[in-house]
């Protein structure tokens, strides 16, 4: 049998990668090529059209508001309508903040200007104004697993802690068609007020927690990396890998609140 290879897309890398975003891709080409798994990565920026059957997984990160305008418009001209139809279909998804809130139904952002979202996640972001407290600093919340249709028995039953790092005005309302990701322990999450971090909708993730968010979250990089491939290849087994180091910073920064 030939090897898997992960066909990755990156969304906008050059104008939504802040916080160490592009950590992410790094992780996750490390994971891959540690197993003899293949990697291949494309980059998706302006005017440039989005093939789902093309990708196992789609990566896009944050941004401030200046660069999410023109993005939230290019991303609805040429990538919007395919990029659902490829959630409807399994792809795995991961958005962290500034395309989280693309990816929902709208963002309100600091000038009370509407930007137009991808509909990905049934959700919508609001900013309250520039003079608002922004939601900052390091973050620590749990996540529950989802069951993987083939392979229910494979899931790590406890609940994982995710670290990372938050820092947006944004406040972000879930609708019925969305369910969290995660449950803030400490910092701020989805707005602050309701517990929830992110939002979750078949095999995408949308969270607001950078930092990079996957070096050092190991169990959470595995589990897009295996929903990724699933897809694809059928249930695939992730042999254990190294990740002494990935525990040492998610343990840190356990310390850091
Ligand atoms: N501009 C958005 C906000 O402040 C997102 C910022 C980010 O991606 N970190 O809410």
């Amino acid at each position: 049998m030939t090897a898997p290879v992960l066909r990755v897309a990156h969304l906008y890398p050059r104008l939504m990668n802040i916080y160490g975003d592009r950590g992410n891709i790094m992780c996750l080409r490390h994971r891959c090529e540690a197993r003899g798994i293949g990697f291949e990565l494309t980059e998706l920026g302006m005017g440039e059209s989005f093939h789902g059957d093309a990708y196992d997984l789609v990566f896009a990160g944050g941004a401030q508001d200046r660069e999410q305008r023109g993005v939230a418009y290019d991303l609805l001209a040429t990538k919007a309508a395919a990029l659902r139809a490829a959630v409807e279909d399994g792809v795995a998804l991961l958005a962290v903040c500034g395309a989280y809130q693309l990816f929902g139904r709208f963002y309100r952002d600091a000038s009370g200007a509407e930007l137009p979202g991808a509909g990905v996640f049934d959700l919508s972001t609001e900013h309250p104004g520039v003079d608002a407290k922004r939601c900052i600093g390091n973050i620590i919340c749990e996540w529950q697993p989802a069951g993987r249709r083939s392979r229910p028995e494979a899931l790590p039953a406890a609940i994982v802690t995710i670290v990372g790092f938050e820092n947006h005005g944004g406040r972000t309302r879930l609708g019925p068609g969305a369910r969290p990701f995660a449950r803030v322990r400490h910092g701020f999450g989805n707005n602050g007020e309701d517990g929830s971090e992110g939002a979750v909708y078949r095999n995408a993730i949308g969270t607001y927690v950078h930092g990079s968010l996957l070096p050092k979250n190991p169990v959470l990089a595995d589990a897009v990396l295996a929903a990724a491939l699933e897809r694809r290849y059928g249930a695939i087994e992730l042999t254990p890998i190294d990740d002494r180091a990935e525990l040492r910073a998610h343990a840190a920064a356990l310390r850091l609140r």
